[in-house]
């Protein structure tokens, strides 16, 4: 750990977590932070660079979290800080029209072609909130199918998971979302064929759209087979329901043209009709997307019946963030260089945990990956859950204590960044090889 600290702490992270913790709930403003799966103190950061970020006590981390998936260049990248400086002096906001947000949108177009147009907003939950309605709106139906283990942002339509079967209509997983909100969310098992058969047989006519993690990102990280999704393509299009790929994560992340060209590769042809995006489009600022065909699109206000809006909507400065983001990352050779290294990184964790005798399996794509104490890949939530929970702590707190940040809890992705460097790879193979003896 020799170079990791930095010369001048100022102040713990303990100190400043009780210090938050009482004028914050949890100390934290999303839940996940606050290390509650894993246990211990959550890292204050100080500041960040490339592949690395300093905590309140200086202490150095290789970053494998990069702001849960935007960071993809690594942190302060040297074209985007300027871009985002130019902005800012530009002016914060203006609740008006900026040739920015003309040019943010046709970049996303172009790497993301199944849509022909987007509306600029401010997180992953407005865009997943406002593609549900605009589904309902476009088709006039209210039901929707998601799928357990996805996350969609916190929209109370969204959040439920429980683990129901068929027509079984979802429990509301948070306090203060009533029944009726959810009574139109079916909620299926990721990956079965059946289910999803049986659920278009019964709700088919009514069903506005099914709504789906391509490759799941906030239950560790899980596939959809392609024998699934092309059955949801073609379940879609016999019922007139929209096929919504929430593509927040894995968007300009598990490959350039994002989750649905990894699906196109297998399935030629294939696209789903809308798509949601986030995190990586906005390069860590607030900035996110919604898009689909012409038709559905001009379904919104100001052209349609379908409410939308946002005063920092289409923001001059994320947008400065996001188009220069788009732009180191479409540069030849990009992503074959980060799926490289990505996958250096799980087969080096897989090797250690060979040698030492610890079932273990990892999956990739792009500069996204999972790891899973477990002999095989799971194929959904209940199967991502058998994994053995104080296990994975100690291999997170073990892996912390060496300067590895990893995400602090089992059903979380990784993230890779063009920053991490070969060294970085092999430190934290090194530290992985030292954890696995002990666990
Ligand atoms: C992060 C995420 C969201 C929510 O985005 P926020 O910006 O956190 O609101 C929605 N869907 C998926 C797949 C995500 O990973």
């Amino acid at each position: 750990m020799t170079p990791n600290t930095e010369t001048s702490p100022a102040q713990s992270n303990e100190q400043l977590f009780a210090r938050a913790q009482r004028v914050i709930p949890g100390g934290v403003n999303s839940p996940v932070r606050a290390f509650k799966a894993v246990g211990g103190t959550p890292r204050f950061v100080k500041r960040a660079q490339g592949a690395y970020f300093w905590d309140a006590a200086g202490q150095r981390y290789i970053d494998y979290i990069g702001s849960w998936g935007p960071m993809i260049l690594g942190h302060g990248h040297p074209a985007v800080v300027q871009a985002v400086q130019a902005a800012v002096l530009e002016g914060f906001s203006f609740g008006a029209p900026t040739e920015r947000e003309i040019e943010l949108a046709e970049a996303i177009l172009k790497l993301v072609p199944s849509m022909d147009m987007v509306r600029l907003v401010s997180s992953g939950t407005e865009a997943a909130m406002s593609a549900i309605r605009l589904a309902r709106g476009a088709t006039g139906r209210h039901k929707l199918i998601k799928f357990e283990g996805c996350y969609h942002g916190h929209a109370d339509a969204l959040l439920v998971k429980a683990g129901s079967g068929l027509a079984t209509f979802g429990n509301p997983t948070s306090a203060g979302v009533p029944p009726e909100v959810v009574r139109h969310t079916i909620v299926l098992e990721y990956n079965n064929v059946e289910q999803l058969e049986q659920a278009f047989a019964v709700h088919g006519a009514e069903l506005a759209c099914l709504v789906i993690e391509p490759i799941a990102g906030n239950m560790n990280l899980v596939r959809a087979s392609v024998p699934f999704m092309k059955r949801c393509r073609e379940l879609c299009t016999e019922h007139g329901a929209l096929l919504v790929f929430d593509e927040v994560m894995t968007g300009c992340r598990v490959a350039l043209g994002s989750a649905q060209s990894v699906y196109a590769k297998a399935l030629p042809g294939f696209e789903p009709d809308m798509t949601i995006m986030g995190k990586v489009i906005g390069g860590g600022m607030p900035l996110a997307a919604f898009g689909a065909k012409r038709a559905v699109m001009e379904q919104l206000a100001p052209l349609g019946p379908v409410y939308q809006a946002g005063t920092l909507s289409g923001n001059p400065v994320a947008t400065a963030c996001g188009i220069a983001t788009l732009a180191e990352i479409s540069k030849p050779g990009f992503f074959d260089a980060l799926a490289a290294r990505t996958r250096s990184l799980v087969d080096g964790l897989q090797a250690a945990a060979n040698a030492a005798g610890v079932g273990f399996c990892g999956d990739c794509e792009g500069g996204m990956f999972g790891f899973f104490l477990l002999d095989r890949l799971p194929q959904n939530y209940a199967q991502v859950m058998q994994s053995d929970g104080a296990r994975f702590n100690r291999l997170f707190h073990g892996m912390l204590d060496r300067g590895i940040y990893f995400a602090p809890a089992l059903y979380e992705a990784g993230f890779v960044s063009a920053a991490h460097s070969d060294a970085d790879i092999t430190a934290t193979l090194e530290a992985a090889r030292d954890v696995f003896k002990t666990l």
